[in-house]
């Protein structure tokens, strides 16, 4: 690979704690900004919530599946002077997604706007038309959110002015199923067409219209995934952080970031050790970062008070499977939908508490890629969208109820023979996610995309409170999702000195 001179003595250093999509991108981006960078992860394993763990031959992605916005993936790799082709097999999908309605009905998603039409007028031809003019205003939104605002940093009250009559005009202070609602009638379609902030852990009744931008995203980059995983991504940013010199460390906790005169210089493991460095960027949940990882003396503006009230994404309950046989009918992504839709959402978001219905998100990789599992067999995950923390759920003592009650309902719906098919299983809560990943609450998604946690009200990427303190990732702009901590780290160009500009 092109890369940088191994780790010049001279040059500054930077250390990135976590090893997140948007903390191995932040390594790539400084690499080839000059920065010797050493990346410490807490667990054994890189990749964080997009990490990989295998059983008996079948492959699981532990969560991102759904890849959009492949220009950010490639931009990386031209840093390093490569193509995203020659590392990462990129398949597009089609359908998009699979989405069934709890009485059997389904509607295909796709990136073919003919297609997608075609299944409008099945639903609803009264809609189509009103179908067109929300991509339209999708499109108008992506222009702005995406390609304007994702990638800048939300500093300053004046950055964040600067904004304000675009995001009136682009009605921001609706919510996605509101925006939705004024285009399209028929109820299954303002589902089928704002769902998409659960994939970022926001309620589609409360998250922001800016979120309704995914539409036009999909529509115009493709909803794509890799061969051999999401997995085989995160190992590709490896090796290119590595061939601009980074050194990445496993089983390595930071358990504090050292802070002299109001400044980070660099991080304290669990062991004791400390590694100093010119500046720190932390891709550990923000929230979790300025609770436990700063002293709250040295936090004016995230104060541990601040951090309790804002609101953080919904938990996940995921179920890991493969079966002994292939369900070739069955999609690579489908959503099946359960009997209520906002009163389910209210469940989780607003009254958190645990419902015995859901809406779940059923992953079969082998659909495109049977690579990832034993020959004649399928690798699966289903997700669950459950309350997070917060929702004070016994995990430990309902996790195997819950995994069966939606075991029995995937055998009525879309795998039959289920209980007898499957050969090996594991299961993750939200308590899983705040012991191995430090996720506040045990979000999925770190903070909600309120537009009161938006840009300048979301933690920034250049601390508020600590010089030298940067951060990427979900918890900070622009948000979850691949495309956001991707764009998160884009933001450390605009705001880390280049690292000739050291003296
Ligand atoms: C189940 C699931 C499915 C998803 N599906 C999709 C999808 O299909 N498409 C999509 O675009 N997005 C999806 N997302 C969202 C997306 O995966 C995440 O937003 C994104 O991967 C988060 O990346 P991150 O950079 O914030 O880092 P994270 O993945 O949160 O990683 C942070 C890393 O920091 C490490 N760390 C934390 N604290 C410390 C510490 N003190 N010391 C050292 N290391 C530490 C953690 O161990 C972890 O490895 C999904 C998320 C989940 C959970």
């Amino acid at each position: 690979m092109v890369g940088i001179d191994r780790r010049r003595e001279s040059a500054p250093s930077a250390t990135v704690i976590g090893s997140g999509l948007g903390g191995l991108a932040a390594a790539i981006r400084l690499g080839a900004r000059g920065y010797r960078v050493n990346l410490l992860e807490k667990l054994d394993r890189i990749g964080g919530r997009a990490r990989v763990h295998e059983d008996q031959g079948f492959v699981f992605d532990a969560g991102p599946t759904i890849v959009t916005a492949p220009f950010l993936l490639e931009e990386l790799w031209s840093l390093c002077g490569r193509k995203l082709s020659d590392d990462i097999d990129l398949r597009l999908m089609e359908p998009f997604y699979r989405i069934r309605f709890d009485d059997g009905e389904t509607f295909d998603y796709s990136g073919d706007i003919d297609k997608t039409r075609r299944e409008i007028a099945r639903f609803s031809p009264a809609d189509v038309a009103g179908y067109d003019r929300y991509m339209a205003a999708s499109e108008a939104i992506y222009r702005v959110g995406f390609e304007q605002l994702a990638h800048v940093p939300f500093d300053s009250w004046t950055d964040m002015l600067r904004i304000v009559p675009e995001m009136l005009r682009l009605k921001s202070y609706r919510s996605v199923y509101q925006m939705v609602s004024k285009y399209v009638r028929d109820e299954r379609l303002r589902i089928v067409l704002s769902f998409h902030p659960l994939l970022i852990g926001g309620n589609p009744f409360a998250a922001t219209s800016i979120y309704s931008l995914i539409s036009f995203l999909e529509r115009n980059h493709g909803v794509y995934s890799a061969v051999g995983g999401t997995g085989s991504i995160v190992e590709g940013m490896a090796a290119l952080a590595r061939s601009q010199g980074a050194d990445i460390r496993l089983d390595c906790e930071v358990d504090r970031i050292e802070i002299e005169n109001g400044r980070a210089v660099g991080a304290r493991l669990k062991s004791g050790e400390v590694v100093r460095s010119d500046i720190v960027v932390s891709n550990a949940d923000s929230a979790w970062t300025y609770r436990h990882l700063i002293p709250a003396v040295a936090r004016k503006n995230w104060s541990d008070r601040r951090l309790q009230r804002a609101k953080y994404s919904n938990g996940l309950f995921l179920w890991y499977f493969g079966t002994d046989r292939r369900y070739e009918d069955v999609a690579h992504h489908s959503i099946l939908l359960g009997p209520r839709y906002r009163g389910l959402l209210d469940d989780i978001f607003r009254h958190q508490r645990l419902a015995p219905d859901f809406s779940l998100y059923l992953h079969r990789p082998t659909a495109t890629d049977p690579s990832v599992a034993p020959a004649g067999c399928d690798t699966f995950y289903v997700l669950s969208p459950v309350p997070n923390l917060d929702g004070n759920v016994d995990w430990p003592t309902v996790a195997e109820d819950y995994r069966q009650s939606i075991e029995r309902h995937l055998e009525r719906t879309l795998l039959p023979g289920l209980g007898k098919a499957v050969v090996c299983s594991s299961v993750r809560t939200p308590v899983d996610f705040e012991r191995d990943l430090c996720a506040y609450r045990g979000a999925g998604f770190s903070l909600q995309p309120l537009l009161t946690q938006s840009a300048y009200f979301r933690p920034h990427n250049r601390s508020e409170d600590i010089a030298g303190l940067y951060f990427v990732g979900a918890g900070t702009h622009p948000g979850a999702g691949i495309p956001g901590v991707l764009s998160s780290a884009k933001v450390l160009d605009s705001v880390i000195p280049h690292a000739n500009q050291y003296n």
